[in-house]
């Protein structure tokens, strides 16, 4: 496996390999890999010739400076993982590769962006948009690959891709979980023994509502207000946003359930200071 640091070393390799007529797999990561990253790699390398993986925690993404600045960063571990999962290049890029000037172009996803983690996040989405289109453009992908985990990123990465005209498609993967049901995630390593015990309970309280939405015996905000209590009975849980959305166009549901339509039951909550996100898709019957 090829560590590559420049951006001018990526898009060399990157002309070779489509010289050579290979098929570029891109995995984006902000590092601290788990399996949840690596199942994204494995599915990368079997569906392509090579694959990209990038590692970059990226600034422009963060709306909260001391968030960006405790962010895991394990770059020889994540290293040691990427080779025997398939990995043909990882980029490791500094902030000075990827930005070296600041950028001007904003932006904006209207909607898609104005619900959930945007509306909770500014900038947010923003900050993706940028640094996935720069990877994009660096390494000429044919597929790139996302994790479901991050279900309103990879909607609104779609739509990037679809109002630019990327010639890539986007695969995403579903959400890969510990055995008690806590979503992986990097930011997991950064959970007191205290906060890690009650953790489950997101994904507990993601198939309460899950569960009563498939039963239809009540309105979506009679769900939401059962998903909050569930929750609220947690000292050691905030819950910042629990909301159930169309899964394809995340706009919040309003008094009924839309039949045969995909519900996403997504939240975001605060575990002793640190800030976790999950969701659930349920299929309504038609
Ligand atoms: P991150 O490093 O958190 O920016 O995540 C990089 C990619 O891995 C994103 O496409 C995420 O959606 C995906 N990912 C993160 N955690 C998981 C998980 N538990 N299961 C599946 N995909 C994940």
């Amino acid at each position: 496996m090829e560590i590559l640091q420049s951006a001018a070393a990526l898009q060399a390799q990157t002309e070779i390999w489509r010289q050579n007529k290979l098929r570029v797999g891109l995995v984006p990561t902000m590092g601290a890999l788990h399996e949840g990253h690596l199942q994204l790699v494995r599915a990368a390398a079997r569906e392509n010739d090579v694959v990209v993986v990038s590692v970059f925690v990226n600034p422009t993404q963060f709306n909260n400076a001391e968030d960006f600045r405790l962010y895991p960063r394990v770059p020889d571990a994540d290293a040691a993982l990427l080779g025997p999962a398939g990995c043909t290049a990882l980029f490791m890029p500094s902030v000075e590769q990827m930005y070296p000037q600041p950028t001007v172009l904003r932006f904006d996803f209207g909607p898609l962006e104005q619900v959930m983690e945007g509306e909770h996040r500014p900038g947010h989405f923003h900050g993706v948009a940028t640094v996935v289109s720069k990877l994009f453009h660096l390494s000429r992908p044919h597929r790139a690959y996302f994790g479901q985990k991050d279900l309103q990123q990879v909607t609104i990465i779609r739509q990037l891709v679809a109002d630019l005209s990327f010639d890539l498609e986007i695969v995403a993967y579903p959400t890969i979980r510990e055995e008690d049901g806590l979503a992986m995630s990097s930011r997991n390593r950064r959970l007191s023994a205290e906060a890690r015990a009650v953790a489950p309970r997101l994904y507990q309280a993601l198939m309460l509502g899950a569960g009563l939405a498939q039963e239809q015996a009540q309105t979506p905000e009679a769900v939401q207000q059962a998903v909050a209590e569930f929750l609220a009975a947690e000292p050691a849980i905030t819950l910042e946003y629990f909301t159930l959305a169309d899964a394809q166009t995340l706009q919040p549901l309003a008094g009924f359930w839309p039949r045969g339509r995909t519900v996403a039951l997504c939240l975001a909550a605060h575990l002793g200071g640190v800030r976790l996100i999950d969701n659930v898709l349920v299929t309504l019957p038609g």
